[in-house]
């Protein structure tokens, strides 16, 4: 009769731990899902009409919505990343493709990366002029090249190797780049200054298998000089994924970001720390880079679907959609 009751009380126990950890592993993972970001600056509500503020609503929303159903259908999170910044690339709201940043000379010269976190493999293009996608390309680098980045003249003959579509120099123009320039420039005396609000577009996804993939494109920031390169196709500074721990893309200054290593930090603090996400990606934009006189943010998801943003600027064109489809969209540092 007792050995009968013990039994009994072993399988409730069992039955009972067992519920404990479904139900905290549920409660641990928000499941795959998406976060983009279109640049942080000096955005605020005093400068942004309605307008302007309901159309980067609605193109941020297009853009994790095409990431979503890619997601939702099975779909690679290098895909989802990849489609949601063409979506970016190709409004001239954002400084990437189509509405790209102009350099001191007049000129749009683009910077993109695309990274697996799953084989760790990555494909960056640095100082491309006349390719309608730079993302594309940089995915391309990565899938059918023996190298990790292209830059200038050789990326663009890789591209016409491969068919990529280009566009005429005017394909990019758009007037409020150029009247960034025009007014750096006029402002620009002794020292030479940057325009210090930024544009870039990035994309952070976790797939239905587990794998992390980020992506970033940028024009680079306005009246930069002699082939400068940021932190946007830096692996490590500006994108990062590794599915042992998270994805990461950038926007910022990308002088200080790289020189923080903004995007593997996040990685590393959480590989050999222990850190959540939150934490490492406060930490690191918060306190590190602030301290240093870096500004920006980045967008982040870690290997469970938890997603950060921090940003220390006064805004950042940001989004997330989670599996149930739920997409929000935010700007301003609330
Ligand atoms: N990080 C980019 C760069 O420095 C600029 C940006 O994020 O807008 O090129």
């Amino acid at each position: 009769m007792r050995v009968v009751q013990f039994r009994s009380l072993r399988k409730i126990i069992l039955v009972f731990s067992l519920l404990l950890v479904i139900f905290e592993l549920q409660a641990a993972e928000p499941g795959w899902g998406m976060a983009i970001h279109g640049g942080a600056g000096t955005i605020s509500q005093e400068n942004l009409t309605p307008e302007k503020e309901r159309a980067y609503r609605e193109k941020l929303t297009q853009a994790l919505t095409a990431g979503y159903n890619i997601l939702k259908e099975g779909g690679s999170s290098m895909d989802a990343v990849q489609a949601a910044i063409i979506i970016m690339e190709d409004s001239p709201l954002f400084n990437a493709g189509k509405g790209a940043a102009f350099n001191h000379h007049g000129v749009n010269e683009m910077d993109a990366s695309i990274m697996d976190g799953k084989s760790r493999n990555s494909g960056a293009v640095a100082g491309v002029r006349l390719i309608k996608n730079p993302i594309k390309l940089a995915r391309l680098v990565m899938d059918k090249s023996p190298h990790v980045m292209m830059a200038g003249e050789g990326a663009e003959v890789f591209a016409a190797q491969n068919n990529v579509a280009t566009a005429a120099a005017e394909y990019f123009h758009t007037e409020k780049r150029w009247n960034a320039l025009q007014k750096v420039l006029r402002h620009e005396r002794l020292e030479p200054r940057m325009d210090h609000k930024f544009g870039t577009v990035g994309a952070v996804a976790l797939d239905q298998k587990g794998n992390l993939a980020a992506g970033t494109s940028t024009g680079g920031m306005t009246n930069k000089r002699f082939g400068r390169i940021g932190d946007s196709p830096l692996i490590g500074a500006g994108t990062y994924a590794n599915n042992i721990t998270c994805a990461v893309s950038a926007t910022g200054h990308g002088e200080y970001f790289i020189r923080s290593v903004v995007a593997y930090d996040i990685s590393a603090l959480m590989e050999y720390k222990g850190m959540s996400l939150h934490e490492a990606s406060n930490f690191v934009i918060n306190k590190k880079l602030k301290k240093f006189g870096g500004s920006g943010g980045v967008i982040a998801i870690d290997k469970h679907g938890n997603v950060a943003m921090p940003f220390n600027t006064a805004g950042m064109y940001r989004g997330s959609v989670r599996k149930d489809g739920e997409i929000v969209v935010d700007i301003y540092n609330k």
